[in-house]
C-alpha cells in the first residue's frame, strides 16, 4: 500500500463514521429490551411480524447490541427465528441478484 492511498483510506473512514453518528445508525438504537420492557410480549417463533424484526433483509439474526435485546430474551428469538425457518416461516437466506 502506497503512502497516499492509506491517508485516502483513513480520511474514508472518518467520514463514514461521521455520517453514521447524524443518520444511519441513530435508527438502532434502542436500549431496553422490547420483551423485558412489555410483560405481555412473548417470544413466539409463529409470530413472523416480531421475528422479521430481529433479522436482517438477507436473512441473518440481528446482532444483540443492534437489536437492543436482554441475553436472555435474545437467546429465545435466535432459537424462536431458527425454529421458524424450519418451518419456512422466515427465509434461511435472501439471495439478491
Ligand atoms: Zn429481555
Amino acid at each position: 500500500m502506497t503512502h497516499s492511498s492509506e491517508k485516502y483510506a483513513r480520511n474514508a473512514d472518518r467520514t463514514a463514521t461521521e455520517d453514521d453518528k447524524r443518520g444511519a445508525k441513530t435508527f438502532a438504537r434502542k436500549k431496553a429490551c422490547r420483551y423485558c420492557s412489555d410483560k405481555n410480549l412473548q417470544v413466539d417463533f409463529k409470530d413472523q411480524a416480531a421475528l422479521k424484526y430481529f433479522v436482517t433483509e438477507r436473512g441473518k439474526i440481528i446482532p444483540r447490541r443492534i437489536s437492543g435485546n436482554c441475553a436472555k430474551h435474545q437467546r429465545q428469538i435466535a432459537k424462536a427465528i431458527k425454529r421458524a425457518r424450519a418451518l419456512a416461516l422466515i427465509p434461511y437466506l435472501v439471495i439478491q441478484g
